[in-house]
């Protein structure tokens, strides 16, 4: 079987590839050829190269980059590399390879291979389809584990009964593929899932912490995470940890928060990264156990405190700019979005924060005041009453 790739400027440098191989066997691999199949535009390309006992996959990465006049960027370690063709297109390009596991959850060990066996170690039979570039064999498909049965039957289904608990990332990746595509997940697949929840302990911080960012970049964000719910996976990273019973309804808000930053502030000052863990309302010690690095887990707070306090001291129409300022000003910007609409909040994200005080303390030391406390009042004094003009 053979599968024309339908994009004719991809096509062309898939072409080159297969050209510039020469007796190296490269595929793509992956979601390229998983979307493609299904009619999907797709621009991912992770090729694998077949090996003859070394790298081969930076060895062709290296002769496109000189064809291209462009750099290389590889790691010896893991025989991977990747190129930049200088029309924009990334290609990543790898060794072919089989794993093992010698301790589930970590890394594997990897040894080079033949394309057959890197089919084999993936995660799922739709991903583990393959397209040659050779020459002579130009858009031919690879299909080892049935892969296309399972694209048409519309079914996520894992290679073999260890996939999860080898490697439990894929039990995230199950749930994103099934509900990105509107697949089923495999009986099988799914009583093997089930069983390697509680092997979610075992892998890294990091790892966890990656999967979670990858289900916030989809379109279904509130369908996986509540699956992921309710599979007790979000209690198997944390056990304190309860998604929100209207997640929904604070996704979807969130979402209109963001597109009304998108049009009222600059893009520098809202670390929008920050918004989605708020939603998520992970405990202090799940964000411990993501390792949440140190920025992210101060706005998490801060975002707790703001919601607190607003919880107790509501804001109203009655306050003055003067009072609006001064009680949003110790609050990051990423929380205040959060908290989004309220009109207070509005006035001082897109107008009492950017005012500069007319006065400094100079102006009023060269006024005759001396630098201290009583200073301090009558410059906030003086800023108030500017702000409140602006009202
Ligand atoms: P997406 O559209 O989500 O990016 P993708 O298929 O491109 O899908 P990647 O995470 O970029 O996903 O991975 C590329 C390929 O590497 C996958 O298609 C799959 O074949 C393989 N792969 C990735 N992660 C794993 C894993 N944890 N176990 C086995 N194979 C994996």
């Amino acid at each position: 079987m053979f599968c024309e790739i339908a994009n004719p400027f991809i096509r062309r440098i898939l072409q080159e590839v297969g050209l510039v191989a020469g007796s190296m066997r490269p595929y793509v691999v992956g979601g390229f050829v998983r979307d493609s199949l299904m009619g999907k535009e797709s621009q991912d390309l992770d090729v694998v190269v077949e090996s003859s006992g070394s790298h081969n996959g930076i060895t062709l990465a290296q002769k496109l980059a000189d064809k291209w006049q462009v750099d290389v960027k590889s790691h010896q370690d893991f025989g991977t590399a990747t190129v930049n063709h200088p029309e924009g297109l990334k290609i990543d390009f790898v060794t072919a390879r089989c794993e093992t596991y010698t301790q589930a959850g970590i890394l594997p060990t990897v040894k080079f291979s033949q394309i057959t066996d890197d089919l084999w170690r993936r995660d799922f039979s739709v991903n583990a389809i393959a397209i040659s570039l050779s020459s002579d064999q130009f858009e031919q498909v690879l299909d080892p584990t049935n892969g296309i049965a399972d694209l048409e039957g519309k079914r996520i289904r894992v290679l073999h009964a260890e996939s999860f608990s080898d490697d439990p990332t894929r039990i995230f990746r199950a749930l994103r593929y099934a509900v990105r595509f509107q697949f089923q997940i495999e009986t099988e697949t799914e009583k093997l899932m089930q069983s390697a929840i509680d092997r979610i302990g075992i892998l890294s911080d990091a790892r966890i912490r990656n999967e979670i960012e990858r289900i916030f970049q989809e379109a279904c964000v509130v369908e996986i995470m509540q699956w992921l719910s309710a599979l007790g996976i979000c209690q198997a990273i944390c056990s304190q940890w309860q998604l929100p019973s209207d997640f929904e309804s604070i996704w979807h808000n969130l979402q209109s928060h963001l597109e009304w930053a998108e049009r009222h502030l600059d893009n520098d000052v809202l670390n929008a990264e920050a918004l989605p863990w708020m939603a998520l309302n992970l405990p202090s010690t799940g964000q411990e156990r993501l390792s949440l690095p140190g920025r992210l887990r101060q706005k998490l707070v801060a975002h707790k405190e703001l919601a607190q306090r607003l919880l107790y001291e509501p804001l109203t129409p009655m306050m003055k700019p003067s009072q609006i300022y001064q009680f949003l000003k110790p609050h990051p910007i990423e929380a205040l979005v959060y908290h989004l609409p309220q009109p207070q909040i509005e006035q001082y994200l897109t107008q009492l924060r950017r005012i500069k005080p007319n006065k400094t303390g100079n102006d009023l030391i060269a006024d005759g005041w001396t630098a201290g406390p009583n200073l301090a009042q009558a410059l906030w004094e003086d800023f108030a009453r500017q702000l409140d003009k602006c009202g």
